[in-house]
């Protein structure tokens, strides 16, 4: 069976990545940080499916969590064919009172994690059989920019740079391309107030926001895309258009 690593696959997204590749076929590792809970959840879904699983908590910014993760990854299921580098957090400041440290954990959480894990994952990801890849979760904000989340949006758009340099280095043997998400309905975006979302809604041609799934839709036509890499595929309702 072919085997993917998802990180920050116990909640949102991530989870709905998880799902989708257990539907497809595919061994899972689950990666959690704080949420072992949710994580077995997960896991327990994988193996309903018909699918392996394997649970692995690690803070994907330590370069040694980010290593023992892929380890435990490759001794669970003998292989490791594909990387969703999803995990990410975010957090709404000013500028004005957003502190050097705190701008340094975003980054280390979602720009050092995918450095992290992909790096750890390259050569058992030359070690398999067929086309394996990489997809990284980056953010319409990656182009747009955001006002109270400056450090998010360069994190965002450090993982797009990161996408198209890691697909020149690692060709012909690894594909590597990036989903960008517009406004998903998850446990990240569950703060927003009424005013905020009805502005937000109204930005989207589509009229709503996504679903994880539909992001998970769209990593797996990445996954299979045989002749795509380097790419960030947005996936946002049409609200880059505008
Ligand atoms: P979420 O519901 O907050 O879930 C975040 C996931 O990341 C959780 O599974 C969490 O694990 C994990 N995580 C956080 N820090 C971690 C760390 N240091 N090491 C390992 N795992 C960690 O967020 P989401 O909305 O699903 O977002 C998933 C990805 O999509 C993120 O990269 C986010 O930036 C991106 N995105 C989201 C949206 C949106 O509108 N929701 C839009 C664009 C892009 P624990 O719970 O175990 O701590």
């Amino acid at each position: 069976m072919p085997a993917a690593l998802v990180t920050g696959s116990s909640r949102g997204i991530g989870r709905a990545i998880a799902t989708r590749f257990a539907r497809d076929g595919y061994d899972v590792a689950v990666n959690y940080h704080t949420s072992e809970a949710a994580a077995a959840d997960v896991a327990r879904t994988v193996r309903d499916l018909g699918q392996e699983a394997t649970v692995v908590g690690a803070d994907v910014s330590d370069p040694d969590a980010a290593a023992r993760l892929v380890a435990e990854t490759r001794t669970a299921f003998g292989g490791l064919d594909h990387v969703v580098n999803n995990a990410g957090i975010d957090q709404h400041v000013y500028t004005e009172a957003l502190s050097p440290a705190d701008f340094d954990h975003v980054m280390d959480v979602n720009v050092n994690g995918a450095f992290n894990v992909t790096k750890a994952a390259l050569t058992h990801l030359r070690d398999a059989a067929d086309d394996p890849s990489v997809t990284n979760v980056s953010s319409i904000l990656a182009y747009t920019g955001a006002a109270i989340e400056c450090h998010y949006a360069s994190s965002k758009g450090a993982l797009v740079s990161l996408t198209k340099s890691h697909a020149s280095d690692f060709a012909p043997d690894v594909r590597v391309n990036a989903v960008a998400p517009g406004h998903v309905e998850t446990d990240m975006t569950a703060d927003r107030s009424d005013a905020e979302r009805r502005q937000a809604r109204e930005r989207i041609p589509l009229g709503r926001f996504g679903r994880p799934d539909e992001i998970a839709d769209a990593v797996a036509y990445l996954r299979d895309a045989t002749f795509v890499t380097g790419e960030t595929l947005n996936v946002n309702g049409g609200e880059l258009m505008r």
